[in-house]
């Protein structure tokens, strides 16, 4: 298991895999023209392929990759009926001469969490896979496995053992140097907690709508006791989510679409608590520990597995945080996790046109409230239950395997399909 910063990525929304992804692939790309020094080039063309293709006018794709080629001419192609053979999410970038040959071609995916792998050989061994972070040198030590242990039974039981806590076991492995990261994480969730209250007007696209998080703030302000507690999480959520759908800069927690749950989450506690941001910091650990385990034991993927990879992955992680915060042991941590998981199982990604805003943005909202939930339900208890939180990922995974694609962000069915005039996004 590689570090948890790849689980908190900081780029510009609306989507993890549909926009951070791309544009990095496509920035090293161009890296890599420099590099070659490949002259005579007439245009870069990026064909999109299944879920990239279906919802890539929606969630910015071809914007992030005309804007990460900048200079060049740059040609989007979509092809929505293909899927290349690793992930629903493929591309194919290629730098294109005037008499049209390929100059350099590179086969993509773009596998969630703003995670990328490259396929150059373009043949259909998965070993062929290099990821993206293996290529660029100073991010090569994040691609490595640092992390002894792969499930949430053998942290538990390691633990147990030496008496640590999972922040203990974070800094353990990742060095002391985490902290510098997750307090840059930590600095972005709150930029866009900010920007996103003081922000008014109408999201972009076509769906027109209005953003929402600046009127909840303020009149949430006007409730008292448990009415204005949630009304202010709602807004914190929705602050971050309406940014992210403006292609604002936000830390992803595990996406860019569910980025707006745990920063809602901490941002709360920390001023019902009085927490510091010491406390903060490790509670980014923990969740980003959680995290990380669903990425190698399942997905984020919202292509892939649906949006329970999504919203209900950074509701288990937003648990965790807030069980940690309050005093929870590993065992009630584990619990609060599982059951922030558990709870979303079969939630599907269907997003309306292919914006990342409906349902996507209130799902921060109700996603933040269930993690609340969650995290007193595992106070409550003494931390055990039946089923854990290895088994609910693997189930997870199995449910994301049996969803149809048109629930696997595709925009071709549930919620997107009730609205067919929103079918098609502006371009
Ligand atoms: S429905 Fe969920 S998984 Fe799909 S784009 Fe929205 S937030 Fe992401």
């Amino acid at each position: 298991m590689n570090t948890i910063k790849t689980i908190f990525k900081i780029g510009k929304g609306p989507s993890s895999s549909h926009t951070i992804g791309p544009y990095n692939a496509t920035k090293a790309f161009i890296g890599e023209i420099n590099r070659k020094n490949i002259k005579k080039i007439n245009k870069i063309r990026a064909s999109l392929y299944g879920s990239l293709a279906l919802t890539g006018r929606g969630h910015l794709t071809d914007k992030a990759i005309i804007e990460a080629a900048s200079g060049y001419n740059v040609e989007v192609l979509f092809f929505p009926e293909k899927i290349l053979p690793f992930h629903p999410n493929g591309m194919v970038i290629d730098a294109i001469s005037k008499d049209g040959k390929s100059l350099l071609s590179w086969e993509i995916y773009s596998i969630g969490g703003g995670e990328v792998l490259i396929n150059f050989s373009k043949n259909d061994d998965s070993k062929n896979l290099v990821n993206l972070s293996e290529l660029e040198g100073d991010e090569k030590k994040d691609f490595l496995d640092i992390y002894p242990f792969s499930t949430m039974e053998e942290i538990l039981t390691f633990l147990r053992k030496s008496g640590k806590s999972f922040l203990e076991y974070v800094e353990d492995f990742e060095g002391s140097s985490i902290w510098d990261y997750l307090s840059l994480v930590w600095q972005t969730m709150l930029q866009s907690i900010d920007r996103g209250i003081n922000r008014e007007g109408v999201l972009p696209g076509n769906l027109h709508i209005y953003r929402k998080a600046s009127l909840y703030h303020a009149k949430s302000l006007n409730f008292m006791g448990n009415m204005q507690k949630e009304g202010l999480l709602y807004s914190y959520a929705l602050a971050v989510a309406e940014e992210n759908a403006c292609g604002g800069i936000i830390a992803t927690a595990p996406t860019c679409g569910s980025s707006g749950v745990l920063p809602a989450i901490l941002f709360h506690l920390k001023g019902e608590y009085n927490i510091t941001e010491h406390k903060i910091l490790r509670a980014l650990a923990t969740a980003g520990l959680i995290g990380k385990l669903v990425q190698t034991n399942a997905s984020i993927s919202g292509a892939e597995v649906g949006c329970q990879g999504e919203i209900g992955v950074a509701c288990s992680m937003a648990a965790a945080a807030a069980t940690y915060l309050l005093g929870g042991t590993p065992s009630q941590i584990e619990y609060a996790a599982e059951m922030g998981l558990e709870h979303h199982l079969g939630l599907t990604c269907d997003p309306l046109g292919g914006y990342v805003q409906i349902p996507c943005i209130e799902r921060n909202a109700f996603a933040a409230a269930r993690a609340i939930d969650a995290c007193l339900f595992s106070i409550l208890s003494d931390g055990s239950h039946k089923i854990s939180f290895d088994k609910i990922v693997e189930v997870m995974k199995q449910t994301g395997k049996d969803l149809p694609s048109i629930y696997k962000e595709t925009s071709l069915g549930g919620i997107a399909y009730v609205n067919k005039e929103n079918e098609q996004p502006e371009v």
